[in-house]
């Protein structure tokens, strides 16, 4: 098992710290199968930045290569060095926007760039002919997000400036929808309106038109004719719908249970106030646990006063301020002794915590608390497939 799969953590087996982030590795597969079945001949390129959505990069990279996808999205160079270094050898995009210092690097490793200027491009090109590497790359259009990428309105100078370029292999093209998950797809559609002018040049100078590609999760779910020639599920892969307003086409299922475990137990007098601030008491005797899990492992702050918890199949909350490592349960006159699970996210029995109940209580959405579950928590793989890929091992 590669070790980069629990850096930085120290995780020697039988002390592994009581918290814990289990990810179902047969759910992002089922997912990735229900996926492909929407999109059906159209191929699904899953993306797998922030470390594969808090999932654990080279685990789920690792089942992606399993899997067969023909590429992988990641956002960073060093996410795709990672994975390379973990021993995946599937195609690799990165997405995000690239200094010229780094595109060396992307050419030994064989990672694929995204040119999203025409200077980036010429920059591609001049590395790849002083190193004798054949660059791969993506042309980005901005078709109205105002990230990266020229602009429709320009693209036909990067467009012709990719003919000229003898070391550069142009294998796609590519936009990105700012409200394909919104429930009025106006906006979607006028982008995708600019990037089919764009494409047309190819047709007016009767040339082949490299892989096109603009759909995200809310793409896939509601824009059939954003798939063009390839899809770019994030979010959806992981069984997690990317707004409240998006059509939900796609059955998945989410793969997270983070638990962590009581570690102290308290009687608290009327009027006591629990944790910083003091910003919480209560007005009656009560029971307090003590659970070793805090905003310094992203379960956040501003959770504070909303977030619940499932202690023996039943809700409770969170009281006081969420600390770095610790916060407190208030569980009323019922019991919980040390060493009681503590579901932070998941099911038990009946019961379920959601990732999208944690973004209403943090104020935010989903991609960040997912993304927010930082390397402090140890991820420990279930499933067949975990077993298949020996991934199973706790740690
Ligand atoms: C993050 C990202 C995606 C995936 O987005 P989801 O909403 O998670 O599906 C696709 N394409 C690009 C360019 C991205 O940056």
């Amino acid at each position: 098992m590669p070790d980069t799969l629990h850096e930085p953590v120290i995780a020697m087996e039988g002390v592994l710290r009581p918290t814990r982030l289990e990810v179902d590795l047969d759910a992002l597969a089922d997912n990735l199968a229900a996926i492909r079945r929407r999109v059906g001949a159209v191929d699904v390129m899953p993306v797998l930045k922030a470390n594969a959505y808090g999932h654990g990069l080279v685990a789920v990279g690792r089942l992606m290569q399993a899997l067969g996808v023909p590429c992988i999205g990641l956002a960073y160079l060093e996410e795709g060095i990672r994975l390379r270094r973990a021993g995946v050898d599937t195609p690799i995009l990165v997405l995000g926007g690239i200094l010229g210092s780094q595109i060396p690097a992307f050419l030994e490793h064989d990672l694929t760039l995204t040119a999203s200027s025409v200077d980036k491009l010429r920059a591609i090109e001049d590395c790849a002919a002083t190193t004798g590497r054949r660059a791969r790359v993506h042309l980005k259009i901005d078709t109205g997000m105002e990230r990266i990428g020229v602009h429709w309105y320009s693209a036909e100078t990067l467009l012709e400036e990719s003919l000229r370029c003898r070391h550069v292999e142009v294998e796609g093209i590519f936009t990105h929808l700012a409200n394909a998950d919104a429930a009025d797809p106006g906006h979607a559609r006028l982008q995708l309106e600019r990037f089919a002018e764009v494409l047309s040049f190819y047709d007016r100078r009767g040339l082949p038109r490299p892989r096109c590609h603009a759909a995200n999760s809310g793409g896939v779910l509601q824009l059939p004719e954003s798939w063009l020639d390839m899809v770019r599920p994030g979010i959806l892969m992981y069984g997690v719908f990317p707004s409240s307003e998006v059509a939900r086409t796609v059955p998945v299922r989410p793969a997270l249970t983070w638990t962590s475990r009581v570690v102290y137990f308290k009687v608290v007098r009327p009027h006591s106030p629990v944790s910083y601030g003091s910003t919480w008491a209560p007005d009656r005797l009560t029971r307090i646990v003590t659970v070793p899990v805090g905003y310094g492992d992203g379960y956040m702050r501003s959770m504070s006063g909303q977030a619940q918890v499932l202690i023996r199949g039943r809700r409770y909350p969170v009281v006081g301020r969420i600390c770095m490592d610790q916060l407190m349960v208030d569980i009323g006159w019922d019991s919980a002794y040390n060493d009681d699970e503590v579901v932070l996210l998941g099911a038990r029995g009946d019961q379920r915590v959601t990732v999208e109940e944690l973004a209403t209580w943090a104020g935010t959405i989903p991609y960040e608390v997912l993304t927010n579950i930082n390397t402090r928590v140890p991820r420990v793989y279930v499933g067949r497939w975990a077993e298949r890929l020996g991934l199973t091992r706790a740690g």
